[in-house]
């Protein structure tokens, strides 16, 4: 279980409302909340002092800073994909290696031989349609992952965004 107050994890979670919110907390936080089970407040500290309202709403803030940080990280496993910066050599280079003249892959990809040259010299990006052409026809790939947000370990638990899903949310 994970402590909905402060997140950590722990083997013992207590039930608890504060300001009207159930909570499911560790033992630590526990003493911040009236208990479910009726027995009031958890064990009033060495101090003496039961946990002010400020500790409580401190706490609650520390909280929702907490579920904000998550959201960002989940963003952060979104990863697009992006155009190489360097397509237009990626492009020319796999055009050469095949024999290929900028006409006979302006045929292939039922292009004018204008647009590949164009995108040759890196002066026009291809069009996602065109991407995917080109990679086909020329065997290259010319699309990397991006992530928005570097996350530690890079494992995505979430969902991957395709670069179709991306379209369509447009
Ligand atoms: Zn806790």
């Amino acid at each position: 279980m994970i402590c909905e107050m402060c997140g950590k994890q722990s083997e013992y979670t207590k039930t608890i409302f504060i300001e009207g919110t159930q909570l499911k907390v560790c033992k630590e936080c526990s003493r911040f909340g009236e208990s479910s089970d009726g027995k009031g407040g958890g064990k009033k500290s060495a101090t003496g002092a039961a946990p002010s309202r400020a500790m409580v709403a401190e706490r609650l803030q520390a909280r929702e800073r907490r579920m904000r940080t998550r959201d960002v990280y989940q963003e952060g496993e979104i990863t697009a994909v992006d155009l190489v910066p360097e397509y237009a050599r990626i492009i020319r280079d796999a055009r050469m290696a095949r024999n290929l003249k900028q006409e006979e892959l302006a045929a292939k990809l039922n292009e004018r031989v204008s647009i590949v040259a164009k995108l040759e010299n890196g002066s026009i990006r291809p069009s996602d349609t065109l991407i995917k052409k080109l990679e086909k026809e020329l065997g290259v790939k010319l699309t990397e992952k991006v992530s928005v947000v570097k996350t530690e370990g890079g494992h995505s638990a979430g969902k991957v965004l395709t670069l179709g899903d991306l379209i369509k949310k447009k």
